[in-house]
């Protein structure tokens, strides 16, 4: 059996055939699939405005671009990849890190303690960990009542819905970002795309991501002007080419991952050690699979279980090293928050391998060895 890494991307003989053809074809970059691209996201999740670009951390610091002031205070969660928070930094900006609910998502009645306590804070940053979607309709109140922007940070969530309200829609945010590096829950090798319902912003983001230059139809045909300072951040039509091919097959893939979820699910219904962070939610992208082990009732240390499936072939994550407590972030005063939920979870938790092609003879290798070394 080949090593089993917790996510891997499935790329068939139509995804290459899509790239194939786009590098025979006129344009490898700033041609007719970036637009078919966004086009088909926009339809997707139900959204106005998308705007491709070269991966998710970029998508994260363009959208703070468009969505920060220098200094402004920004609630976000400390259990999400570094790029959510960077990205405010990028912007020049302050994060606040507010603690977590036990489905790893942030805890928005804390957020709305914050809000109540300073009202100088004005944005919040919303990952919807896993795949599993924050309730929107606390967004929308969070929203309406305080008046504050918020970013939605779907890099997990392609997919996902709650109450039919699609993530990355921005029905009750200002913008919402996705990443398709290979590991999500579709891939264009690097990849992201932001996407928002506000023309202004959208207008923004397309001149930021093209070194802030200006160039239309009004001007000579040599001239372009520079308004701000902006970068490279387009994706190529060979990658949007092959983001096409794989939003078609997103359905498939999500089925695939929600039925590997309640596979898990059932085989830990009876297990006092190991529970998933949430019951199975439809809604959920289920991009990753996280399960708490009560490493108290085990005579094995997270570190030896990461090892001993390592050695049986099976890769282990951990879904996340609290951002607040990185080096970088202890070097800016950061790291002594009031966290009690996320600490723990940080204690107990493992991401177990989940994607599309994992089939059932893995995923009962998966949870036997698991299962196995726990005495479980
Ligand atoms: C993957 C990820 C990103 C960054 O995306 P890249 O495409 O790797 O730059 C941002 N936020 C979250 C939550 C992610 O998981």
């Amino acid at each position: 059996m080949d090593f089993i890494n917790y996510g891997k991307q499935t790329v068939q003989k139509d995804d290459i055939d899509s790239v194939v053809e786009v590098l025979q074809s006129d344009f490898l970059t700033t041609g007719p699939k970036v637009v078919e691209f966004e086009k088909a996201i926009c339809d997707y999740v139900g959204v106005s405005y998308c705007v491709a670009v070269s991966n998710g951390t970029a998508a994260l610091h363009l959208a703070s671009l468009a969505l920060l002031k220098e200094k402004d205070k920004v609630l976000t969660t400390p259990n999400s990849f570094l790029a959510t928070s960077n990205s405010i930094i990028y912007a020049n900006a302050k994060p606040i890190f507010v603690d977590i609910k036990e489905d790893g998502n942030i805890d928005l009645e804390l957020c709305e303690k914050f809000l109540k306590e300073d009202s100088s804070i004005e944005v919040l940053y919303a990952v919807h960990f896993s795949g599993n979607p924050i309730e929107q309709e606390k967004l929308a109140y969070l929203k309406e009542r305080y008046n504050i922007k918020i970013l939605e940070d779907c890099a997990h969530s392609l997919g996902a819905s709650y109450n039919d309200i699609k993530a990355g829609s921005c029905k009750n945010s200002d913008i919402s970002i996705f990443s398709f590096h290979p590991v999500k829950n579709i891939t264009t090798g690097e990849g992201g795309a932001i996407t928002t319902n506000s023309k202004e912003i959208y207008k923004k983001l397309l001149f930021l991501r093209n070194h802030g230059m200006i160039k239309d139809s009004s001007m000579k045909p040599w001239e372009y002007e520079m308004r701000d300072l902006g970068f490279n951040y387009r994706l190529t039509d060979i990658q949007c080419a092959l983001g096409l091919s794989q939003l078609k097959k997103l359905d498939k893939f999500l089925k695939k991952r929600k039925a590997i979820a309640q596979k898990y699910d059932e085989a830990f219904k009876t297990c006092e050690i190991i529970k998933p962070i949430y019951p199975f939610f439809e809604g959920s992208a289920y991009h990753l699979y996280v399960v708490r082990v009560d490493f108290k009732k085990v005579n094995l240390s997270k570190e030896e279980l990461f090892y001993k499936m390592r050695e049986s072939g099976i890769g282990l994550q951990l879904h996340y090293i609290p951002i607040n407590k990185q080096p970088f972030y202890k070097n800016l005063g950061y790291g002594k928050e009031i966290t009690p939920i996320m600490d723990r979870y940080y204690e107990e938790v493992i991401s177990l391998p989940i994607f599309p092609s994992l089939d059932e003879e893995r995923q009962n290798y998966v949870i036997k060895s698991l299962k196995g070394f726990l005495n479980a």
